[in-house]
């Protein structure tokens, strides 16, 4: 069993999770890998076992189901090893707004959104209480882009980058570290399952590429890793402008344009 803390990966069975398993476990940490496909997790467990010898236990679950969650957030409150989460499982969107129904919004909500939140929260307390840890949430560029048309991934990743910025303001000073990964399009079998080619996609990021980046924010500390952004300064700016903005809301009285009608 290894001194380091273990590492709970949400998503491992394929893609960016999956990524980070291999990571983690050369850089000596026990895992604990989460995703649906039971088969394909054990197959990654076998395989870093003998690459890296660390401990690597498979955890099956589907997290948009009630009860699975619940299994996964029990697990998190309750096993002092654990001190890292990479909340990761995600999915995408099939087709524009109008072509969603009520099953694929729920879905999309449920895995994203929800899941994402009550696994955070199922850590929290007991790293707060520790003093320590880490909890990593995989956003996406797509939620500061409304123009890419995944209006509804797009805001499940919005809500992610909020959420990992509020929990960097509520837990940071309690020495735990939140970190919000936003990705660009990088290859993996998630363009598939939204009915994409990602060979039709002018530009697509090798997921080590990614990982290995955001492994590098990771060890910075850094609350919001950008790999595809090249111009460091530009998330300053705009969350600078955001600053700028929150300055200029008074709340006792309407702004002066909305005080006579025409
Ligand atoms: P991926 O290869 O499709 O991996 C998604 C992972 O989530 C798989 O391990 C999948 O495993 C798991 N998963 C899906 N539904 C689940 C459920 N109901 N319960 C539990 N696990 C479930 O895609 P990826 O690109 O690595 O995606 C990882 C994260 O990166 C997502 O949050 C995604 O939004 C984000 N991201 C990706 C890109 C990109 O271009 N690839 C860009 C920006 C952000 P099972 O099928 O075995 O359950």
């Amino acid at each position: 069993m290894s001194t380091l803390p273990t590492v709970l990966i949400t998503g491992a069975s394929s893609g960016i999770g999956a990524t980070y398993a291999q990571r983690f476990a050369r850089r000596g940490h026990d895992l604990i890998l989460v995703a649906r496909d039971k088969a394909r997790l054990e197959a990654l467990a076998t395989r870093l076992r003998e690459e890296s010898g660390v401990a690597v236990e498979v955890l099956p679950a589907d997290l948009s189901k009630t009860s699975d969650l619940a299994n996964v957030e029990k697990r998190l409150s309750s096993d002092a090893r654990i001190g890292v989460l990479i909340n990761n499982a995600g999915i995408g969107q099939s087709g524009g707004f109008a072509d969603q129904n009520a099953e694929s919004i729920e879905a999309l909500i449920a895995l994203n959104m929800t899941a994402v939140t009550r696994l955070a929260a199922a850590i929290a307390p007991r790293l707060a209480k520790a003093g320590e840890g880490a909890i990593v949430n995989i956003g996406s560029v797509v939620g500061l882009a409304p123009e890419l048309n995944m209006t509804v991934y797009g805001a499940t990743k919005a809500y992610v980058l909020f959420l990992s910025q509020g929990l960097q303001l509520e837990l940071g000073p309690q020495g735990v570290y939140v970190q919000a990964v936003l990705p660009a399009a990088t290859r993996t079998d998630i363009w598939k399952h939204s009915g994409i080619d990602v060979d039709t996609l002018p530009e697509v990021m090798e997921v080590d590429d990614l990982v290995d980046a955001a492994l590098i924010g990771y060890d910075r500390r850094e609350p919001i890793t950008i790999p595809p952004l090249h111009v460091a300064r530009r998330w300053d700016e705009l969350d600078s402008a955001r600053r700028l903005l929150l300055s200029d809301i008074r709340q006792a009285h309407p702004a002066e344009r909305y005080q006579t009608a025409s």
